[in-house]
């Protein structure tokens, strides 16, 4: 590739990073969990976008080389990508490459931590590339709830929602995965069984999109979970189970954790990863705190001028909590008429372990909450062990890390943090052995009626 030019012109943040129609682009978007990031691309398709999964991991040389290393993992990792998918772009389509065919897709969250600003940053970084300038950044941000704004107004709603469904399917095949692979009777037959599910899946999504049936969704999802369930081994006793919480891409980006769940599994335990979805349930459900903290403004400072968009805000954010809560509760439903895999947690009941703001204040915002939250109700569940995943020096996950730690040290339940940065530690091995044979002692122990072994 070539060398960067110095030029970096700051209005290009606002003109080259924004929510435009991407309709009859190439949109790009980075891998993050493996099912997951296929399903959306195949949304974006159903609604006309010829949207591709980037190959992940391959540019993460390229990633460091363009950063200073202050910056957070995701980041690295991210840029690395969609620098590495361009200059393979460039070298297949020659004099044909044209940059200003694709877009990059590059959500973003408002709040405390620097999600925010990694489509801006590596806006910058694109330009200095003369060839990638024409390249621009859309985005999805958690301000107005990923209200689809880079597709026409008459389609974006209808995409919200049928995105937010391939969001939970995947969600459950990554669980069918996990619940199914450490017990499966002939090796490799899981994985090989949820690929076919993803790519039949995929094509499925395409057919049915602009129609929303889910119904035809749902029944192939049931076919799959089925057959999933007959790959099992009844002889094989229940592993530890070990609940990972932590910042969502680094837990969902096997690559980036360097395959932490399948480490597990080789040691001796059985995963559940917080899910996907999940954040998006916290998105919302955020709105309708601050929503419910506008009434309670207005109760007090009555105004007339501001009753008429709190009512119709009221109404949007009560509609899409209801439409989610109803669509992930569907999805579950059948799955487990099919397959005992881990249901997943309302953000409302995560919200009442942090026990009235005790542990933590859902007003402070992150996913620190939610790790938090989600942890102990693990442990409430009968999990065996929590494993906090993170990038190295994340803000919500250290915060994570300090409340974690002494609480389930007192609960006597197992507790690692995994910080990753891309670097081997050579005893990352070691600790997870450990961390592996401390759950199996608490699993027996459990099933021991709480006697000490
Ligand atoms: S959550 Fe952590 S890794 Fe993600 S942007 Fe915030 S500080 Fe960085």
């Amino acid at each position: 590739m070539k060398r960067p030019e110095e030029e970096r012109p700051l209005s290009r943040l606002s003109t080259q990073v924004a929510q435009f129609d991407v309709s009859g682009k190439t949109l790009l978007l980075p891998r993050m969990n493996p099912f997951g990031s296929r399903l959306l691309a195949a949304a974006f398709r159903a609604f006309g976008v010829d949207a591709r999964v980037m190959d992940t991991y391959k540019g993460l040389a390229l990633g460091k080389e363009f950063t200073s290393g202050k910056e957070c993992f995701p980041c690295q990792v991210t840029l690395g990508d969609v620098l590495h998918h361009l200059q393979g772009e460039k070298e297949r389509l020659g004099a044909g490459f044209a940059a200003e065919r694709y877009v990059y897709f590059l959500p973003e969250a408002d709040g405390p931590c620097r999600f925010g600003m990694y489509n801006k940053y590596q806006r910058l970084i694109l330009d200095r590339f003369p060839d990638l300038r024409a390249v621009p950044i859309a985005y999805l941000s958690t301000s107005n709830g990923y209200a689809a704004g880079i597709l026409p107004a008459s389609r974006a709603r209808y995409f919200r929602r049928l995105a937010y469904v391939t969001v939970v399917i995947a969600d459950v095949l990554e669980r069918a995965s996990w619940r199914v692979r450490p017990y499966e009777a002939v090796a490799g037959s899981t994985d090989a069984l949820l690929e076919q599910a993803v790519q039949a899946m995929e094509k499925l999504i395409v057919e049915v999109g602009p129609s929303r049936d889910c119904r035809r969704l749902y029944r192939m999802l049931e076919r799959y979970l089925a057959a999933a369930a007959g790959l099992l081994d009844p002889k094989r006793p229940r592993r530890p189970r070990i609940g990972l919480v932590g910042e969502i891409y680094l837990r969902t980006h096997p690559e980036s954790n360097q395959n932490l769940a399948r480490s597990i599994e080789r040691f001796g335990g059985e995963v559940v990863i917080a899910s996907v979805a999940e954040w998006f349930n916290y998105v919302t459900y955020d709105r309708l705190l601050r929503v419910r903290s506008r009434w309670r403004d207005l109760v007090r400072r009555p105004a007339n001028r501001g009753l008429a968009p709190l009512l119709r805000d009221t109404i949007g954010v009560l509609a899409e909590h209801g439409y989610q809560s109803w669509r992930q509760a569907q999805v579950y439903r059948c799955a487990l008429r099919c397959l005992d895999i881990a249901r997943d947690h309302s953000v409302r009941s995560l919200e009442t372990w942090l026990d009235h703001n005790r542990h933590f204040n859902f007003a402070i915002g992150t996913e620190a909450a939610l790790s938090i939250g989600g942890a102990l109700a693990y442990i409430h569940d009968d999990y065996d062990g929590i494993v906090n995943v993170f990038p190295f020096t994340c803000m919500p996950s250290t915060i994570c890390a300090a409340i974690l730690k002494p609480l389930l040290h007192r609960s006597q339940v197992p507790y690692l943090d995994a910080s990753y940065d891309g670097t081997v530690q050579p005893n990352r091995d070691l600790a997870l052995r450990t961390f592996i044979y401390q759950a199996q002692q608490h699993l027996e122990q459990r099933l021991n009626g709480g006697r000490r072994l």
